[in-house]
């Protein structure tokens, strides 16, 4: 059997193990650390200087106190978008709240804003004005900011931007990660840049993170002995895993350049085929292509290929199912078009790794040749 070629795989810089060296040789081993306040400033001056970020355990630990932080509890709705992985809608279910799911546009595959808009009127004809809206950027491609956002702001709801899956990436020269009144990154095993788990949540205010550091850390009053007027959270990331971040983000540029070049070569290898499609970038839209997608004509060929990768020890994927068309979520009121469903059929997401080696990437390519050849 060839070795396996993964979907996306940690890729470390070397730095690392300079960072978590120096917490034991220190014994910031726990609680928090230099090590979390210089992985949170290197995520500031990345993404803008008036930003203020909360290292985090994970991605989804940044969604829920997202929610906390926007008031919203047990009866209320929250807009998000449908084609996302599960964890930017489940935050939702822990407060109590109904999730509402919007449909995609086939320009970014984010979320649809006309079936936005439509959602929004129709929950305020309902009685309930929706208490926060979750776009995501998923694979990296920005979500159509303007129009989510003006949307947003005309009917005065607060936006907690999933940006998960798109450190990295830009939208008319602004970071993803810096357009919603809250936003969420993620340092998962499998993201562009990762601490083997962990998230971060951006806000504008310095008081917003202080907060959200508080419910973080279990809500601890000042006081001698524990005293909580507040239910906390353990959710903060510890000072071992933020060197891990601080080594990544050594080389988080480098790691969106060998992700958009894997992208550019199935592009130009399959851009003539004519059962493959691709998500061009929009003007003004920048991915930093963290998985390359494609489209095929049909979910039978997709699946066709898929299988035919597996065979050769190849990782890929299907697109991310529809949160509307998962069991757990039957009964969510969805504003639908049928394009996230479509996407579903016939998306698949190739080895999209930063670490892959020109043979990986010649035996993921001879094998979709190879599939295409005989069917
Ligand atoms: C990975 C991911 C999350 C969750 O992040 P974790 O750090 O794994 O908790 C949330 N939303 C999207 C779109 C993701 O891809």
């Amino acid at each position: 059997m060839k070795p396996k070629i993964w979907l996306s795989s940690p890729h470390m810089s070397g730095a690392e193990q300079t960072y978590i060296k120096e917490a034991f040789d220190t014994n910031w081993v726990a609680p928090l650390g230099p090590n979390v306040n210089g992985f949170e400033n290197d995520l500031q001056s990345y993404l803008n200087e008036d930003i203020h970020v909360a290292a985090l355990a994970s991605g989804t630990s940044a969604l829920h106190l997202s929610l906390i932080l926007l008031g919203v509890g047990y009866g209320d709705e929250v807009i998000c978008q449908s084609k996302t992985f599960s964890a930017s809608a489940n935050p939702i279910v822990y407060q109590g709240a109904t999730p509402i799911f919007i449909d995609s546009e086939k320009e970014t595959w984010n979320m649809c804003p006309e079936q936005l808009e439509i959602a929004i009127k129709d929950r305020i004809s309902k009685g309930k004005k929706p208490k926060a809206i979750i776009p995501v950027h998923l694979y990296g491609m920005p979500y159509k900011a303007d129009e989510i956002h003006s949307i947003a702001k005309r009917y005065g709801i607060p936006v907690v931007e999933d940006s998960a899956e798109s450190l990295g990436s830009h939208y008319k020269g602004q970071n993803c990660g810096t357009f919603g009144d809250l936003s969420i990154l993620s340092f998962n095993g499998n993201k562009i840049i990762t601490t083997s788990g962990g998230g971060a949540l951006v806000t504008r205010t310095p008081e917003q993170k202080q907060k959200a550091v508080f419910l973080s850390t279990q809500a601890r009053d000042a006081a001698p002995h524990y005293e909580h007027t507040h239910i906390g959270y353990n959710y903060r990331m510890s000072n071992i895993v933020a060197g891990i971040g601080r080594g990544q983000m050594t080389i988080l540029d480098s790691h969106v350049k060998n992700r958009r070049s894997n992208h550019d070569l199935y592009f130009n290898t399959f851009k003539n085929f004519e059962q493959i499609t691709f998500l061009p970038e929009p003007e003004g839209h920048f991915s930093n292509r963290w998985l390359s997608c494609i489209l095929l004509d049909s979910k039978e060929t997709r699946e066709g290929l898929r299988l035919a990768l597996e065979k050769e020890n190849i990782e890929s994927r299907p697109l991310w199912k529809p949160m509307h068309q998962q069991p757990i979520f039957k009964d969510a009121p969805s504003y639908l078009n049928g394009v996230s469903a479509e996407l579903f059929e016939r998306g698949l997401c190739l080895p999209s790794g930063s670490n892959l080696s020109n043979e990986e990437l010649d035996r993921v390519i001879s094998a979709i040749n190879m599939y295409f050849a005989v069917c």
